[in-house]
């Protein structure tokens, strides 16, 4: 595995292939992020990993301070992984690199772009410098981050970036609980707690397949566990649209607190 830290080194070491994965990252690597190393790996000859924790993208600086971030533990997972080009920027040399001018796409204005107002821009503008750092064919992006997925999308076609997306299942613990980097700062109380909400929504789709989506109700249902959350939503995940009726298109995804530690996922 070879690291590189600049922008230029690794544009040019990449023309020498023709095809590549790219596997793009913040850091603090769990099983999330190795599956999606290995199916790139799998999927292609040559797999890029970038880590950059992009401060573009946090709404909250305390956020951002807190990031579990450790680097050695990350590029041990990655030699594990037999990566074959980890790249490792500074935030200049992601944003001193010259791009073309880009468009942004439309954010519906629900969800995370909601609540984390900028959030998107953040995440828009570090995938324009990374892809045109690493002109990837194919990235790798885990559908944990469902809506991430959608506006990264848009961006990609409204800026003609001749890029396949895969999208990669998100992986859970045993409890349920989908695994985040920001899991890391609960302890074992909170990470069962975090399940059992997890856990209830999953009973509720379950239990309201193909019936109308009663948000009204599950909110109630929310309230009364006093689990804090910023929204729950029915959201049909081809059109991603709300929808008013459970079915096999549309998945729940919720923004909820633990111990105030801010957790995301749909299912
Ligand atoms: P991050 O480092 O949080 O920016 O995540 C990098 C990529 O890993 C994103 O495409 C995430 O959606 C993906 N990812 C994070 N957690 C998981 C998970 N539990 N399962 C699958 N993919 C994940």
């Amino acid at each position: 595995m070879k690291i590189v830290k600049k922008s230029n080194e690794i544009k040019t070491i990449l023309k020498k292939y023709q095809s590549y994965g790219f596997v793009p990252t913040m850091g603090a690597l769990h099983e999330g992020h190795k599956s999606l190393i290995r199916k790139c790996k799998k999927q292609n000859k040559i797999t890029v990993v970038s880590i950059f924790l992009n401060p573009k993208q946090f709404t909250n600086k305390e956020d951002l301070k807190k990031y579990p971030s450790n680097i050695k533990k990350d590029i041990s997972i990655c030699k594990s992984l037999k990566v074959d080009f980890l790249f490792i920027p500074s935030f200049k040399e992601v944003y001193s690199f010259k791009t073309k001018k880009l468009k942004y796409p439309i954010i519906t204005n629900i969800m995370e772009a909601k609540y984390r107002p900028g959030h998107f821009i953040g995440v828009i503008k570090v995938i324009d410098k990374l892809v045109s750092i690493v002109p990837a064919k194919k990235m790798y992006l885990g559908e944990k981050d469902y809506q991430q997925i959608k506006v990264i999308s848009d961006y990609l076609k409204i800026n003609k970036k001749n890029i396949k997306i895969i999208k990669c299942n998100t992986i859970r613990y045993k409890s349920g609980l989908a695994i985040s980097s920001r899991n890391k700062r609960l302890n074992n109380k909170g990470l069962f707690n975090a399940s059992k909400i997890i856990n209830f929504v999953k009973k509720f789709k379950k239990n309201n397949q193909n019936k109308i989506f009663n948000q009204k109700k599950l909110k109630n249902l929310l309230d009364s566990k006093k689990i804090k959350y910023d929204y729950i939503e029915n959201i049909n995940f081809k059109k991603f649209i709300r929808s008013n009726k459970i079915s096999k298109n549309t998945k729940l995804f919720i923004a909820y607190y633990v111990n105030n530690i801010r957790l995301i996922d749909n299912i």
